[in-house]
């Protein structure tokens, strides 16, 4: 341990000749779950007093254990929010493992900073937000919401003179999960606004539950909109809400952790309208921008108000915070990084942003596609025309326990990863794509199975 010599070096090839034979996979064996029973059987006790050595915890890994993980990236896998890192991205993700970076402050890792921030910049510059803007990457979109709600409440409480007796935020019941956890961890009220019939937070829906709270709007601090539902992949009325935001002091916050990556496709760019105003974006490149995970990108219109917010102060810490520098771990609730942005900006700096552009589209036109194939097929029906990538869809005639057996098989069969959702009380099915690899053709194996 702690020493490089020859059996480090033989350990070290037989590593990247397994990874490197991972990337090559076109595509990726689909795998999927088993048993803790089942592994205790064939993998077994691993960890020893004497380690059982690297090359034997590879074997059970490459044998094992990774047959037991779901890939991700298989072009058919469509349930949740899948990911497909690109090659440069998955290279570039060893490479920052093996420079022992301390992605936390300018001062341990000034170059690293200055290349995550380089793509925060970009993504910045996509949602119209100024130059000025920025914060970091960090490891999921729910933790880029609760930081950036937390900065939002921070920031309400300085500007304001009288504490309430409860803070609350604005949302949808279709918000995604993390926010009313965001919410519970912070200990505020959430307070629904009804989505019209597509899932959407309308302005005008808005501004009648703020007209009706009169005079009990005293706590708000934050209306929180999706840009890119993660069920259906609808998008809030960015620009009326913006306005209203704006005209009753309270902090936008824009989660487009799914949705924020069709910023970059000119064929949905008007939906967004609005963003601009956002106080605070998070946008997930491990969702729809073809990184490794965990990389949330979490931006600030005025970084300043989140500083101030998210700094944690110490003796130890004074080296850092003493200096005039832009610190990743200022604008989260965090401080120990991984430098987990600079994959993304290996693979945007490699293949530059009109491959994006058309990737991104890309997906998008086979979500269409896939629209046109549920309408041509009489035994399903679509739940709406998609808006973004997601697709969602109902078997008739099938009850839950039809939809799960179904899904279950896929995935033994190793067809396909999808599962059943529920919207408005109705189980359907749910494909989400964000692998430019998935084709039109996966999409009808996957219809015709359901005949
Ligand atoms: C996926 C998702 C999140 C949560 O992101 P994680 O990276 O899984 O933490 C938040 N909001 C939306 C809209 C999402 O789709």
């Amino acid at each position: 341990m702690h020493r490089y010599d020859e059996n480090t070096d033989h350990l070290a090839r037989s590593v990247f000749e397994y990874a490197l034979e991972r990337v090559r996979m076109d595509p990726p064996s689909l795998d999927g779950p088993k048993s803790a029973a089942y592994l205790r059987e064939v993998v077994g006790e691993t960890i020893t007093p004497a380690g059982i050595g690297g090359h034997e915890a590879l074997r059970l890994f490459v044998e094992h254990l990774a047959p037991a993980c779901i890939s991700v990236d298989h072009p058919r896998f469509l349930a949740f929010i899948p990911s497909a890192p690109s090659e440069a991205s998955v290279l570039f993700d060893l490479v920052v493992a093996a420079s022992s970076l301390y992605g936390g402050s300018w001062l341990e890792s000034a170059g690293a900073v200055y290349a995550e921030n380089e793509a925060l910049s970009w993504l910045a510059g996509l949602a119209g937000l100024p130059e000025t803007a920025g914060g970091a990457f960090v490891s999921g979109g729910t933790a880029g919401n609760l930081s950036a709600l937390v900065a939002a409440r921070a920031a309400a409480a300085e500007r304001r003179e009288h504490r309430p007796k409860r803070w609350a935020l604005l949302a949808t019941g279709r918000s995604h999960s993390s926010i009313q956890a965001a919410a519970d961890v912070m200990d505020v009220d959430v307070v629904l606004v009804e989505p019209d019939r597509h899932g959407r937070m309308t302005g005008s829906a808005l501004g009648k539950k703020l007209d009706e709270l009169g005079d009990q709007r005293e706590g708000l601090f934050a209306v929180v909109t999706t840009a890119g539902t993660t069920n259906l992949g609808v998008i809030d009325d960015l620009e009326t809400i913006g306005y209203l935001a704006k005209t009753n002091d309270l902090w936008m916050h824009v989660d487009g952790a799914y949705g924020g990556a069709a910023l970059a496709a000119p064929s949905r760019r008007h939906l967004f309208n609005g963003v601009e105003h956002a106080d605070s974006i998070v946008l997930d490149p491990h969702k729809w921008l073809f990184a490794p995970f965990d990389c949330a990108a979490l931006i600030y219109r005025e970084p300043e108000v989140a500083r101030r917010a998210h700094t944690q102060h110490a003796g130890y810490l004074d080296p850092i915070n003493d200096r005039d520098e832009w610190n990743p771990s200022d604008y989260a609730h965090h401080l120990s990084r991984r430098a987990r942005g600079l994959p993304f900006w290996y693979s945007l700096a490699t293949y530059g942003t009109d491959a994006y552009r058309d990737a991104i589209e890309k997906t998008l036109h086979v979500a269409d596609e896939a629209a046109r194939a549920i309408t041509d097929r009489p035994y399903v029906e679509l739940l709406e025309e998609p808006t973004l990538s997601i697709v969602a869809f109902r078997r008739l005639g099938w009850e839950p326990s039809d939809y799960q057996a179904w899904s279950h098989r896929m995935l033994e069969e190793g067809i396909a990863f999808v599962l059943p959702s529920v919207f408005e009380g109705e189980t359907m099915l749910r494909i989400a794509i964000v692998n430019p690899a998935t084709t039109i053709d996966d999409i009808e194996l996957i219809l015709d199975a359901l005949a």
